[in-house]
């Protein structure tokens, strides 16, 4: 399983991160989810739950922020949103793009209890 995989990755990277490794004054953490990443943030979310359930990470709520595919046009400068799979510019026309965002998969914020 693909998101499984992913999520025990995710796992490892919260408790490098987390100094001392005190996991259970995590309250949330923040994932950034690229529209292009192939992840589904479902399965993913799941699988943190998963893989947390009964360790010290618990209590840590998960949550993805869905990043949309844009492009930049390397001609006019331009940024857009973009639907899947078309990189040509919409200002221009130009198919000379680049993909700004939509590929990460990141953890965005690791926000620990008070
Ligand atoms: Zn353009």
């Amino acid at each position: 399983m693909h998101e499984l995989s992913i999520a025990k990755n995710i796992v490892e990277i919260i408790k490098e991160s987390v100094e001392e490794n005190d996991l259970r004054s995590i309250e949330r953490v923040v994932l950034k989810v690229g529209e292009l990443s192939g992840v589904v943030p479902d399965s993913l979310q799941f699988s943190l739950e998963a893989i947390s359930t009964g360790t010290e990470l618990e209590s840590a709520k998960y949550e993805m922020k869905r990043i949309p595919f844009t492009i930049k046009c390397k001609v006019c400068g331009n940024v857009s949103d973009n639907e899947l799979g078309i990189v040509k510019c919409p200002v221009c026309g130009s198919k000379d793009t680049e993909v700004v965002s939509g590929n990460e998969l990141l953890i965005s914020e690791i926000i620990l209890k008070n």
